[in-house]
């Protein structure tokens, strides 16, 4: 009864084995173009509405990987609380989701654990993955609790505590020296070499499985109320159709009526999913270099989806300059005590412009993907 389907021609695929890109659709993609054919796991919704009891939720209710294959390792129920002194500064409920509070400091944890799963399932020893940090260092932080071994492209570059955490936790570390497009690249060669399970995101369909519990833990914690707007950095575009994808689960599981709209948020330098959303023609960010390393994209690799899940939550656009980045960081740390990594803290540049539409009775919830901790070098421009 749960199948992945194409989510450009519909096709349906079974769980059991290893599957990327829809095989008719993905067909011509090669790296260096936003990715086609990302499959989406449909589930048996109607084994959850008998199931589901709002007294002991069972979210494993909404899982593609049975529980018994999770790694021993626990992330996510990370914080979740009203930031009153910005309640009170921007005249709505300021909500944030302290994501950088999982075991290796961004929501990326999430996505690894269910690939982790997936490769205890299929007996898989290895698993493959390109990053600008953050993923990498989720991939080898839960590996380390099991007996699956990480391989991973990195950008040189990559600031020195996300080296540090994937170095130190015995994953093998192969660092490019290039962007993360061409670590992306690498990864891919590699997989197809040697067959190794791949981690990339939005290319193994389970990435955004892992990723959208953040959905059902807002939902939970917010007392299984569906918040009026939800704020996300974006990078791939991954986090924001996880996001979308938990809340549409909720829906087809007949929870909740509602979908939040969803703010997508990216600076002024890596911004080609907001482009894409504004014009409605794709291009490639030209040089993407900015301080928010983890959302640093060139050529997103969810942008379909991603754009997507704003249209279908009549979400909307924002994009922050390079200048108030910095400042964002800062402001949002001495205004809720939460320390977010660059990328992180651009979802607090999106509560100026949303002060003007929201009402004094809506709710916002700044979801804050990375700790301010992964990235000192930057931060201390700051002091
Ligand atoms: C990966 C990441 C993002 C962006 O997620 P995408 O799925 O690439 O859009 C935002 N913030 C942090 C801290 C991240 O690590
Ligand atoms: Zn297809």
């Amino acid at each position: 009864m749960t199948y992945y389907e194409c989510t450009q021609c519909g096709k349906k695929f079974p769980l059991d084995k290893t599957i990327y890109l829809c095989p008719v659709c993905g067909k011509d993609w090669k790296p260096g173009k936003p990715l086609v054919g990302v499959l989406e796991a449909v589930l048996d919704y109607e084994h959850i509405v008998r199931n589901f009891k709002f007294e002991t939720p069972e979210w494993n209710l909404f899982s593609v990987v049975d529980s018994k294959f999770y790694p021993p390792i626990q992330i996510g129920n990370t914080p979740f609380f009203e930031a009153t002194k910005l309640s009170q500064q921007y005249g709505c409920k300021v909500l944030i989701k302290f994501d950088g509070c999982n075991p290796s400091g961004s929501l990326k944890d999430r996505a690894s654990y269910l690939m982790v799963a997936e490769a205890n399932r299929l007996g898989e020893k290895e698993i493959v993955c390109a990053s600008t940090g953050n993923a990498a260092s989720a991939l080898a932080t839960i590996c380390a609790s099991t007996d699956v071994k990480a391989i991973i492209f990195v950008p040189k570059s990559a600031p020195q505590a996300k080296l540090v955490q994937m170095k130190l936790s015995g994953a093998d570390v192969r660092e490019v020296d290039g962007t993360y497009d061409d670590a992306f690249k690498a990864s891919i060669e590699y997989t197809e070499k040697y067959g190794t399970l791949n981690r990339n995101t939005a290319y193994h369909p389970l990435t955004i499985e892992g990723k959208k519990t953040v959905a059902f833990e807002i939902y939970e914690q917010n007392g299984f109320n569906v918040p009026d707007y939800i704020v996300v950095p974006v990078g791939d575009g991954v986090i924001i159709s996880a996001v979308y994808k938990g809340f549409k689960d909720l829906k087809s599981a007949g929870l909740i009526k509602t979908l939040p709209k969803l703010v997508s948020v990216q600076t002024e330098t890596s911004n080609a999913i907001n482009s894409y959303i504004e014009t409605g023609v794709y291009h490639d960010a030209e040089d993407p270099k900015t301080i928010a390393d983890s959302i640093s994209v060139k050529t997103p690799s969810n942008v379909f989806m991603a754009a997507r899940a704003i249209e279908e939550t009549n979400g909307l656009t924002v994009t922050v300059k390079e200048s108030e980045i910095l400042p964002a960081q800062k402001s949002l740390f001495q205004m809720s005590g939460v320390f977010a990594e660059p990328a992180a803290a651009v979802a607090y540049c999106a509560l100026r412009p949303l002060q003007k539409i929201v009402k004094p009775s809506e709710s916002v919830v700044l979801l804050v993907t990375g700790h301010g901790l992964k990235d000192i070098e930057s931060a201390r421009k700051n002091v």
